[in-house]
């Protein structure tokens, strides 16, 4: 291979290189990214939004985890003087380097997206706001609202723990290679604070995977089938004037975040006031 040529997309790592400036520039203007800020790029690959990334920002901190990109992108390191070029797995990656109120920029490697956003998401205010493409149906789902299809595990998940706008599609002429589904950039506003403890989070997780677990039952039996004490249920749906016979798909966050803490009997009674 000529040093100066890009390597070619390893499918298995979720390599679909953007190829359309309008869409980079769309991105960075999303991100409204100051020029004191800093900003986290995961998977640069070939380095196209990581150039404009670097023009825009102080400082770019990009980890990538395949070397190939890594040494290419390195090579030209003089022309993005403000670029930490990490190689390393995102998903391993000690983020406690990564500055407080760094702003997130990433196309990301669909093999992973879930997993990864769920590792952003769960660092606090560390990242105060995300600009991610995404597979267009995991955004839908991540902005749904409850009593709609795509409403789920992902949306309350989410939903709890950031203010989520679906910003634009974006066609699959807009990679090389094309990916086979439809893309689009989801903006995240993270909330700096959470409506429940570190020691409650795990007990709504948890919950909420539960309920969703049987999608056509009601909340009370598919909580029941998880392991749930049928009557401890039935009186939190009382005590939050919630029907006996509500599906989990017509809960919005908030009812979760209630229920969690009624049925949750570990954890303190730290009542349902402001929220
Ligand atoms: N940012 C480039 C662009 O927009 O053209 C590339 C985006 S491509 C969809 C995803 C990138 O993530 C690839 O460069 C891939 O090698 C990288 N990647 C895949 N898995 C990763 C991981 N676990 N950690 C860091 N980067 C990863």
């Amino acid at each position: 291979m000529d040093s100066s040529s890009p390597p070619s997309a390893i499918k298995r790592l979720g390599q679909n290189f953007l190829i359309d400036p309008n869409i980079v520039r769309k991105i960075v203007s999303l991100a409204a990214i100051g020029s004191k800020d800093s900003v986290l790029e995961i998977g640069p690959g070939r380095g196209m939004l990581t150039e404009a990334l670097c023009r825009a920002a102080d400082a770019v901190t990009a980890i990538e985890v395949d070397p190939r990109l890594h040494t290419y992108l390195s090579e030209r390191q003089a022309d993005l003087p403000n670029l930490r070029l990490m190689l390393g797995d995102a998903m391993t990656y000690p983020f406690e380097d990564i500055p407080i109120g760094t702003i997130v920029v990433a196309n990301l490697p669909y093999y992973l997206s879930t997993p990864l956003l769920f590792r952003l998401l769960g660092q606090g205010d560390r990242f105060s706001r995300m600009v991610l493409m995404l597979q267009d149906e995991v955004a839908d789902r991540l902005v749904a609202k409850p009593s709609t299809p795509a409403y789920g595990t992902l949306s309350v998940m989410a939903q709890y723990a950031a203010d989520i706008t679906k910003a634009f599609k974006v066609s699959p002429n807009c990679f090389r290679p094309r990916p086979e589904v439809a893309s689009a950039v989801v903006l995240f506003r993270t909330k700096g604070g959470r409506a429940l403890s570190s020691k409650e989070e795990p007990s709504f997780a948890e919950l909420v995977k539960s309920a969703f677990a049987h999608r056509r039952k009601t909340l009370v039996n598919s909580l029941k089938d998880e392991g749930y004490l049928q009557e401890a249920v039935l009186e939190a749906l009382r005590q939050l004037a919630l029907s006996s016979t509500a599906r989990a798909e017509s809960l919005s966050v908030d009812d979760f975040i209630r229920l969690t803490r009624l049925i949750s009997p570990s954890l303190p009674d730290v009542g349902t006031d402001g929220l």
